[in-house]
C-alpha cells in the first residue's frame, strides 16, 4: 500500500491508515492502553524531547487512535487529523487553538445547535465575540467581517434547513480578512464534499454520524492543512483532553471502509424519497439539494458529488401534523443525530429545538411543520411505505395520539 494516495476514494476508505504490527494483523489492532513502557530512560527522554517517533500516553497519542486519524486524513485529503471524544470537544478544540481574548468570529445561523450555545457562553466568558450570518448569502459573510476576525465557520448544507453555503467564495473571503475557513462538514462526508478542494483551513466532522455510521460511537475529527497548524492543534487537544479512545478510534476505523456504499445508498434512497415527499398532497415543501427546487441547487452540483441522505420537509398541517407524523411511523426509528445504517426521523419544534420558542424558531427559519429525516440504507420501497402509512394519519388528524 505505497501508494495509497494515488488510488480512488473507495480503495482509500478501505486501506488508509493502516500500517505493519506485530504478528500482520489485516485489522490495525485495539491498543487498549493508557500509558507505553519506555525501553531505558534514554528512550523516554527522547520520546519527550521529540527526537525519536513513538508513543508516550494514550491522550498523546496511541497507534489504534492514530490509524483511524490517517485514514480520515488521507479521505479529506488533508495533512493530518486529531481524533476528538465527540463532534463538540472538535468544535471546542477548533475554537481554543485558534482564538483569544479579543477576537471575533463570524458563523453561520445554520449550524448545529450546541455550537451555537458554545460560541454564545463559554466562548463569549472567554472574551471572543461572534456575528451570526445567513452564510448563503456572501455579501452578509462580508459586511460581518471586521478587524478582529480570526475565524469564519460554515456548516454546509446547513442544520436543519440544509441551506448551502459556498465554501470557494467564503474561503476568499476568509482570506482576504486573514481569517481561517472553518467547515463542518458532518452531513456531506468526505464522500460527497471535501471542503479543502475549495480552499477551507480547517475540516471538522461529529464521526458519530456518516463517518462511523453505526449509531454506536461518539466521536470527533479536526482535520488541518500543514504540519505547523497540526502541532498548534496537538497541544492544544492535550491540554483540553477531548480525544477519543482507542476503541471508538476502532469503530469508527471499522465504519469507514464502508463510507463509500453507504453514502451511495444514502443517496439514492434519499432522491427517491424527496422526490416522492415533493409529490404528496400533506407535504407542503421538500428540502433536499438534489432537489432543482432547492434555491442552491446548482452550487450544490459545483460543489457536492452527491445530495447527500437527510431531508428536510414541511408539513402543510405545521406542528400538530409534525408530531402526529412521528407516531405514525414504525420502521423510521423516533430518534435525534443522523447518519447511521437505520433511517431516524425528528420534529424540530417539538424536540430539538422546542426550548428556542416559537418565535425564535420562525427567525431561525425552522417551522413549526419542519420534519428532519435522515435515510438510511434500508429497502426504499419499505421506507416509503413507513411515510405513506404516516403521512395517511397525518391528514386525519384526530384518529393520531397525541403524547
Ligand atoms: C452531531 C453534530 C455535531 C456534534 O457532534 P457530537 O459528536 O454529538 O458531539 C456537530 N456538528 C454537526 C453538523 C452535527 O450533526
Amino acid at each position: 500500500m505505497e501508494n495509497i494516495e494515488d488510488t480512488y476514494f473507495e480503495t482509500k476508505c478501505v486501506h488508509s491508515g493502516i500500517k505493519e504490527y506485530e504478528y500482520g494483523p489485516v485489522v490495525p489492532p485495539i491498543y487498549q492502553t493508557s500509558t507505553f513502557k519506555f525501553k531505558s530512560a534514554c528512550h523516554g527522554a527522547s520520546l519527550f524531547a521529540g527526537e525519536e517517533k513513538g508513543y508516550i500516553y494514550t491522550r498523546m497519542g496511541n497507534p489504534t487512535i492514530e490509524a483511524m486519524e490517517d485514514s480520515v486524513a488521507a479521505l479529506e485529503g488533508g495533512h493530518k487529523a486529531l481524533g476528538c471524544g465527540s463532534g463538540m470537544a472538535a468544535v471546542h478544540t477548533v475554537f481554543a487553538a485558534l482564538t483569544q481574548f479579543g477576537d471575533h468570529i463570524v458563523c453561520s445561523h445554520a449550524v448545529y445547535g450546541p455550537t451555537t450555545t458554545l460560541l454564545n457562553s463559554i466562548m463569549k466568558r472567554y472574551g471572543v465575540e461572534t456575528t451570526f450570518v445567513d452564510a448563503s448569502n456572501l455579501d452578509e459573510v462580508k459586511n460581518a467581517i471586521t478587524a478582529k476576525t480570526r475565524i469564519i465557520y460554515i456548516e454546509t448544507p446547513g442544520n436543519p434547513t440544509l441551506s448551502i453555503s459556498d465554501i470557494k467564495a467564503i474561503a476568499k473571503i476568509a482570506h482576504n480578512a486573514g481569517a481561517y475557513l472553518v467547515v463542518d462538514n458532518t452531513f456531506m462526508s468526505p464522500a460527497l464534499q471535501k471542503p479543502f478542494e475549495f480552499g477551507a483551513d480547517i475540516v471538522l466532522h461529529s464521526m458519530t454520524k456518516f463517518l462511523n455510521g453505526h449509531a454506536d460511537v461518539i466521536g470527533g475529527v479536526i482535520i488541518v492543512r500543514d504540519e505547523q497548524m497540526y502541532c498548534d492543534f496537538r497541544k492544544v487537544l492535550n491540554q483540553l483532553g477531548g480525544v477519543i479512545d482507542p476503541f471508538n478510534s476502532f469503530l469508527v476505523h471499522r465504519g469507514i471502509k464502508t463510507l463509500a456504499l453507504r453514502m451511495q445508498q444514502h443517496c439514492e434512497s434519499a432522491t427517491a424519497i424527496a422526490g416522492y415527499l415533493e409529490n404528496h398532497p400533506a407535504v407542503k415543501k421538500v428540502m433536499f439539494p438534489g432537489l432543482r427546487s432547492h434555491p442552491q441547487y446548482s452550487l450544490a452540483q459545483k460543489q457536492q458529488k452527491g445530495p447527500g441522505g437527510l431531508i428536510a420537509i414541511e408539513l402543510k398541517g405545521g406542528y400538530r401534523a409534525g408530531k402526529n407524523m412521528m407516531n405514525g411511523v414504525k420502521l423510521f426509528q423516533l430518534a435525534v443525530s443522523l447518519g447511521g445504517v437505520e433511517s431516524l426521523i425528528q420534529h424540530p419544534a417539538s424536540m430539538t429545538h422546542a426550548s428556542m420558542g416559537a418565535e425564535a424558531r420562525a427567525a431561525a427559519g425552522i417551522c413549526e411543520g419542519l420534519v428532519r429525516l435522515s435515510i438510511g440504507i434500508e429497502n426504499v420501497n419499505d421506507l416509503i411505505n413507513d411515510l405513506e402509512r404516516s403521512l395517511d394519519k397525518v391528514n386525519d388528524v384526530k384518529d393520531v395520539v397525541m403524547n
